[in-house]
């Protein structure tokens, strides 16, 4: 079994750190304070590639597989993890699903400009009151001559408040739950989209989440993707790449904390020595090391499976809960190690344990991760 990165990853590894370090680490903090969208860095990521990595260069992407996406968002949320979820979602969960289940007209009209990182994108699930029972969804499509009429709320939308375009799922008649779901892709200026009021987050405070309010929004009947009822399908298959995306981020996050954590604990001194000297330190920058490669493991197997195999749900759970909850320890202690001034927001430890909480529960609770390998482990027995 061959685990050594291919030349090309090596080399992509080493281009997206040094941009990341010189481009998206030193505004990262300014961007935290001020929570506006950091579309420069978009542009920035756009000119090396990384807004359709998986998409073929046919269609504006870069043709990447997944590992190297793994690794790229992984660099990427290192340095700024608002930026690494913004793109991970223009990725994973807008151009996959228009490569994996689109018209060749939506292809070519949707999928080249967001590969290509021209326009943003942004995915439309939650509701409020259905995130973790989607299929409770409420927002209702009802067709009309040669389009259909959407009506409905749906919050915490990533990147909408700069989204040009938006993948929005909706029920044909809620009593038909997940049979009567569908998926539209609905630009933002089409009649009856607004956008409502920006979600004030705890972290990842600059990712542009907002509610969006559709009032007999029109969309072409062309722009159903798939066919009418397959919406609940390609949103479940869409998380699936989702959630390899939000490992990355976390192991990115979890990365930073470790790097800060041991620089500080080399130059912090405490009893007359560097506190790295006392064991009760070096055991948490042991444990964070661990966590950190194992779940860099899980994460470059699902991205794997993702590539290569039909189901790849066990897999991208499992990697998308373990890289998160290790995300969260490494963090937590990150913090600890850091004292009094972990605390304060001066130092970077202080905006990862902001940043880490959330990827415990975006694209699937940490309990949901649970539910769906737990149902895929009885499900082989
Ligand atoms: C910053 C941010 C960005 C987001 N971005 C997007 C986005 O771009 N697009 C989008 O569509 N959504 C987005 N979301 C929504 C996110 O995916 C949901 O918040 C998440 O899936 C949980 O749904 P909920 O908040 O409704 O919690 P609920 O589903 O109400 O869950 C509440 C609690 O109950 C638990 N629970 C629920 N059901 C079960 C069960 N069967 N068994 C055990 N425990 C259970 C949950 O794990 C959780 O702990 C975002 C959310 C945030 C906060």
């Amino acid at each position: 079994m061959d685990l050594t990165l291919t030349r090309e990853q090596e080399m992509l590894r080493e281009t997206v750190r040094a941009f990341a370090d010189e481009v998206l680490k030193p505004r990262a903090a300014a961007f935290d304070r001020s929570r506006e969208f950091p579309l420069d860095n978009y542009r920035r990521c756009a000119e090396l590639g990384l807004c359709g990595m998986m998409v073929p260069e046919a269609y504006g992407g870069a043709g990447f597989d997944g590992v190297s996406y793994v690794i790229a968002i992984e660099e990427v949320s290192r340095a700024c993890a608002s930026t690494g979820v913004i793109l991970s979602v223009n990725n994973s969960l807008f151009c996959a699903p228009v490569q994996r289940h689109g018209s060749e007209a939506q292809k070519r009209k949707y999928l080249v400009p967001h590969a290509r990182g021209e326009k943003i994108g942004a995915y439309c699930l939650t509701e409020p009151q259905a995130g973790s029972d989607a299929g409770a969804l409420r927002t209702l499509a009802k067709r009309q001559g040669d389009r259909y009429l959407l009506s409905g709320s749906k919050v915490f939308v990533t990147n909408g408040i700069a989204a040009h375009t938006f993948i929005v799922y909706a029920t044909l008649h809620p009593k038909l739950k997940h049979k009567g779901i569908c998926a539209f892709i609905v630009e933002r200026g089409f009649p009856g989209l607004r956008q409502g009021k920006p979600e004030h987050k705890m972290g990842i405070t600059c990712s542009g989440s907002v509610e969006i309010v559709l009032d007999e929004c029109e969309v072409p009947a062309e722009n159903l993707i798939g066919q009418e009822g397959d919406g609940f399908k390609i949103a479940m298959a869409t998380l699936d790449g989702g959630r390899i995306g939000i490992a990355a981020q976390a192991i990115g996050i979890a990365s930073a904390a470790l790097e800060e954590s041991l620089a500080y604990s080399q130059s912090r001194e405490a009893f007359g020595r560097p506190i790295a000297d006392f064991q009760a330190i070096q055991w948490k920058l042991a444990d964070m090391a661990t966590e950190i490669d194992a779940a860099r493991l899980l994460a470059y197997r699902a991205a794997w499976a993702r590539d290569h195999k039909e189901r790849c749900s066990l897999e991208t759970s499992m990697a998308k809960l373990f890289a998160s909850e290790a995300c969260m320890r490494a963090a937590k202690e990150g913090v600890q190690i850091h004292g009094g001034y972990g605390y304060i927001n001066e130092y970077t430890v202080e905006r990862l344990f902001r940043d880490a909480k959330i990827t415990e529960i975006y694209e699937g609770t940490s309990e949901v991760q649970r539910l769906v390998i737990s149902k895929e482990i009885l499900r082989e027995d």
